[in-house]
């Protein structure tokens, strides 16, 4: 190899490495106003297993960082999600802020145009509850019946006992997994999902609320195809009003998702709330 070129490599890679501890050492948000956020020190703090993690799939461990292998085929020239600072007051009146993913402006607002877990409804009212963490504090959802200020998901209407089947992510990397089975909003069930943005791998939690019941026999780690039976549509945590509440979040970078227990899931320090369509499958 010429020198010059060797020398120029060589310059890229510490450019590189030096960026990727930049980028762990002081993670940062920008909020809705374009303004650099002060770092997260809590995240750093209270992340779990990033010491001894081995790197995720599609990266290489070099030093302390892993380093993305580039995949020119997928996903590698798609803009990574930004997140946005909100925030809202919580019943008892204490201000609560939170980082979310608003939908990007080109990105369908029609739910009947991506791929759902359960079969859409002909009624105008199939979409009950949308996400609303993006929107002002007082134009968030409020109810006497609800004990959370805001709504994280959207509700799709359908008959109790309707079978729900695993979608795939857009870019999603590898097969889906069970994350974890219990009481969260009702019966819940989480999978993960890793998905390719930006060149980098990004892991994705879905959660899929008051389940009837989950489907028997799903164990926590299990590979799921697209197809694959999670449970069935019910009205648990939420009686009377049957639906699917269908909830996205985004691992913060250096949270090992795959560890993350059920009651961590919705941690603001953990994950962060991510308006669906943003990862859903758009249909042909
Ligand atoms: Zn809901």
């Amino acid at each position: 190899m010429e020198p010059l070129l060797r020398c120029a490599l060589a310059l890229s890679l510490v450019s590189v490495l030096t960026r990727a501890a930049e980028l762990r050492s002081a993670p940062s948000v920008t909020n809705m106003r374009g303004v650099a956020a002060a770092p997260r020190s809590r995240d750093t703090a209270t992340s779990i297993g990033t010491a001894e993690a081995p790197c995720p799939r599609g990266t290489l461990p070099d030093g302390n960082v892993c380093i993305p292998v580039p995949d020119p085929d997928r996903g590698s020239t798609a803009e990574a999600l930004q997140e946005q600072q909100n925030e809202h007051h919580d019943r008892s009146g204490r201000l609560r802020v939170y980082d979310q993913i608003p939908r990007q402006p080109e990105r369908p607002k029609d739910f009947r145009k991506y791929r759902l877990p359960v079969p859409v409804l002909a009624d105008p009212s199939f979409v009950g509850s949308g996400y609303d963490l993006d929107r002002p504090d007082d134009e968030q959802r409020r109810s006497p019946e609800l004990s959370a200020v805001g709504h994280g998901g959207v509700d799709l209407a359908q008959a109790r006992g309707t079978p729900i089947r695993l979608v795939n992510l857009e870019n999603q990397v590898g097969d889906a997994t069970v994350l974890a089975v219990g009481h969260l909003f009702g019966n819940t069930l989480v999978t993960l999902h890793t998905v390719r943005e930006a060149g980098m791998l990004r892991e994705y939690l879905v959660m899929y609320g008051h389940l009837q019941s989950a489907a028997p026999g799903l164990a926590q780690g299990q590979g799921l195809k697209p197809g694959a039976l999670l449970g069935f549509v019910g009205d648990s945590g939420s009686p009377g009003i049957v639906h699917l509440h269908l909830e996205v979040r985004r691992a913060r970078e250096g949270i090992d998702a795959s560890r993350l227990a059920l009651g961590q899931v919705t941690q603001n320090a953990k994950t962060v709330a991510c308006d669906p369509r943003n990862v859903l499958e758009l249909l042909p």
